[in-house]
């Protein structure tokens, strides 16, 4: 009997609409679950040769381990494949469909192949079946979830995707409910390639825990301290609502237009957090939550000619300061919009804020854009430019494969001012000044959010030094060095970000909300690593799962080596190098080329790369990996996956 998983992997084969269920057993003691199960299979089953939207190109949906079951926030899923830029990318959802998934009995998803015609899947613990889903094909991603819960009743959870998504757009998102969205690195438009609009669940099996009363004391105890917190749990609401567009202005961290202008005297002070506190007293409509999660992450608005939705995190920094507005009323209007399409707000408005620098410095014209004056802020812009991009229509093509495709198309040296890191759209955050966040970013597969160091996120945050001082000693404790939590440091950051490439896989691998564990609540991974060992009866401490965790890592970058990644890749525009941070308290600052040499060395070193960024055999074999050291060394002797060959497959 399996405790803790589910115990199996599905398999949908969509090119002949058949089904099988394999044993996860063979992938739980080296790889866990949620993405490092996603990723073992990834390597294992899609070779060098594929391409994003190849049919033979997979995606893997896997709920982490203890989703399903009461532990805090623990509705959590990580979708992972081939995605943008040619590499491995991955996102995570949440809502209630980790839950249903794990109680149907599965681990993971696997979808596969390609449909002859728009499908859904829906899934009845084991029952699976391969529905119609053209009434669906070119509905946004709202009116398809209630479309199939029309059909199904109301207790099925979905996913699914826009018409992003469908027209196979390169930063198509995946969504859940009003406002979880696996958004990064285009698994949606993965999605689309393969005629799968959906994936609707229902599982009532639960899951079945080892230590069924020790699991729900820690539980139960878990659960009454998160809420005794109410500072805390305030905070992270308003973070993850308004503050932390706030703080990323306040603070410095965050960047305005194309990565051109310093953001508080510009805008932000036009706008403030009280304008956002009346936006949010007016068109509130709740706050939304995963299943089993304390915090209740970010709030829902209704508005009147826009319609109902989620607005949260950076994305609230992307519909504002990227885009030049400094009116939030046009800025929920583009994330719902945006969200609506299916495509992925970071890299959707990074898309646009490149267009306006390219129309304000007269690279392009309205000859260029279908008429559209493509002005700084520009309302009327803005709203078309994504209406063009989610229908794949006009300019909007330009951009089905990003902006650094995009660019390449466009001509005129306009590749220089586009802002990506390995043909990802980078986030607004200014990497500058922060130099932890321009190497996570620089490295990570997927974006900063990969290896967040929060403590110089929140010492930049700050201006009080009662503040700064705890978080450098909170940084010692963590990283065994307060360099650790200073933003102007190069010297910290290759033990910051290895740390928390760990820690963060290890959130995405046991199903626990990355934003909830380790926000101010870093004695929480030693009751994971127990919750984790009463729900499975496999006793692993922090350091085990952790460990496991960097091995996932490991993984991850030798799937991309493969592919052809190099050291060259691991790097940020020339602009960063180039031009200095324009305003606010970090003034004047710019990445130094040596230095940022040093630091990916450093990160290199610890992380058991050699110097071009691969994996060495001696890393591969601590972390067990000898297989894939066979593989991998195969492949690599062959070149194949060098840059030349990445470059003929996307
Ligand atoms: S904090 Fe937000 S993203 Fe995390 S589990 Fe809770 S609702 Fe979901």
């Amino acid at each position: 009997m399996s405790f803790g998983w589910g115990g199996q992997i599905l398999r949908l084969d969509l090119s002949n609409r058949k089904t099988s269920a394999v044993s996860t057993e063979s992938y739980t003691r080296l790889f866990i679950g949620g993405r490092g199960i996603n990723v073992k299979m990834l390597y294992d089953e899609v070779g060098p040769e594929v391409s994003m939207f190849d049919p033979a190109n997979k995606v893997f949906f896997g709920p982490g381990v203890l989703a399903g079951t009461p532990a805090v926030s623990s509705s959590r899923l990580m979708v992972t494949g081939l995605g943008a830029g040619g590499f491995l990318r991955y996102a995570g959802l949440g809502a209630g469909i980790p839950k249903e998934i794990k109680c149907a009995g599965y681990d993971a998803i696997v979808a596969e192949g390609k449909a002859d015609k728009p499908v859904y899947v829906f899934i009845n613990n084991d029952s699976v079946e391969f529905k119609d889903a053209s009434h669906t094909w070119g509905k946004d991603v709202y009116e398809t979830q209630q479309l199939i819960r029309d059909e199904l009743g109301k207790s099925v959870e979905v996913m699914c995707i826009g018409p992003g998504g469908e027209n196979a757009v390169a930063f198509g998102s995946i969504h859940s409910d009003w406002g979880s969205v696996a958004g990064r690195g285009g698994m949606g438009g993965v999605m689309g390639s393969k005629n799968l609009k959906a994936i609707a669940v229902r599982g009532t099996r639960g899951v079945k825990l080892a230590k069924p009363e020790e699991f729900l004391q820690i539980a139960e105890e878990q659960r009454k301290d998160y809420a005794s917190r109410e500072e805390t749990i305030e905070s992270m609401r308003l973070w993850g609502d308004r503050w932390l567009s706030w703080c990323l202005q306040e603070g410095g961290l965050g960047a305005r237009g194309n990565f051109e202008a310093y953001d508080g005297p510009l805008g932000w002070d036009t706008m403030r957090i009280t304008k956002m506190d009346d936006f949010a007293e007016k068109y509130g409509a709740g706050w939304h939550v995963c299943g089993s999660c304390a915090i209740h992450h970010f709030m829902m608005y209704d508005v009147p000619g826009i319609g109902k939705g989620g607005a949260k995190c950076t994305g609230t920094t992307n519909v504002t300061s990227t885009l030049w507005n400094n009116d939030w009323k046009l800025g929920f209007q583009v994330y719902n919009l945006a969200n609506k399409y299916g495509l992925d707000i970071m890299s959707i408005t990074n898309i646009i804020a490149f267009l306006m620098e390219l129309y304000d410095k007269e690279i392009i014209t309205t000859a260029d854009t279908d008429g559209i004056p493509i002005l700084r802020g520009d309302a009327n812009a803005i709203i078309q430019t994504i209406h063009k991009i989610g229908k794949q229509e006009g300019f909007g093509q330009l951009f089905k494969d990003g902006v650094v495709q995009g660019a390449k198309k466009i001509g005129k040296d306009a590749e220089k001012y586009a802002m990506a890191n390995k043909e990802l759209e980078l986030e607004p955050y200014e990497y500058r000044a922060i130099k932890p966040f321009a190497l996570a970013s620089a490295t990570n597969t997927k974006d900063l959010t990969g290896a967040l160091n929060e403590r110089v996120y929140n010492w930049a945050a700050s201006g009080d030094k009662a503040t700064r001082d705890a978080e450098e000693e909170l940084a010692l404790k963590i990283y065994g060095t307060k360099e650790a939590a200073l933003p102007h440091s190069y010297d910290g950051a290759a033990i910051s970000t290895v740390v928390d490439e760990g820690r963060t896989c290890a959130c995405d691998m046991i199903g626990v909300c990355k934003w909830v564990i380790p926000w101010d609540m870093s004695e929480y991974y030693d009751i994971q690593s127990k919750l984790f060992s009463f729900a499975t009866g496999v006793e692993m401490s922090d350091e085990d799962i952790v460990f496991a965790a960097q091995r996932v890592v490991t993984l991850e970058r030798a799937f991309n080596i493969r592919r052809g990644l190099t050291r060259a890749d691991d790097t940020l525009p020339d602009r960063f190098f180039e031009e200095p941070v324009p305003g606010g308290p970090y003034k004047g600052e710019k990445l130094s080329k040596t230095k940022f040499a040093k630091m990916i060395d450093d990160y290199y070193n610890l992380r058991g790369y050699d110097k071009n960024g691969t994996p060495t055999e001696e890393t591969f074999i601590k972390y067990a990996l000898k297989p894939e050291w066979e593989v991998f060394k195969k492949e690599t002797s062959q070149k194949i996956g060098n840059l030349s060959v990445r470059e003929k497959l996307t």
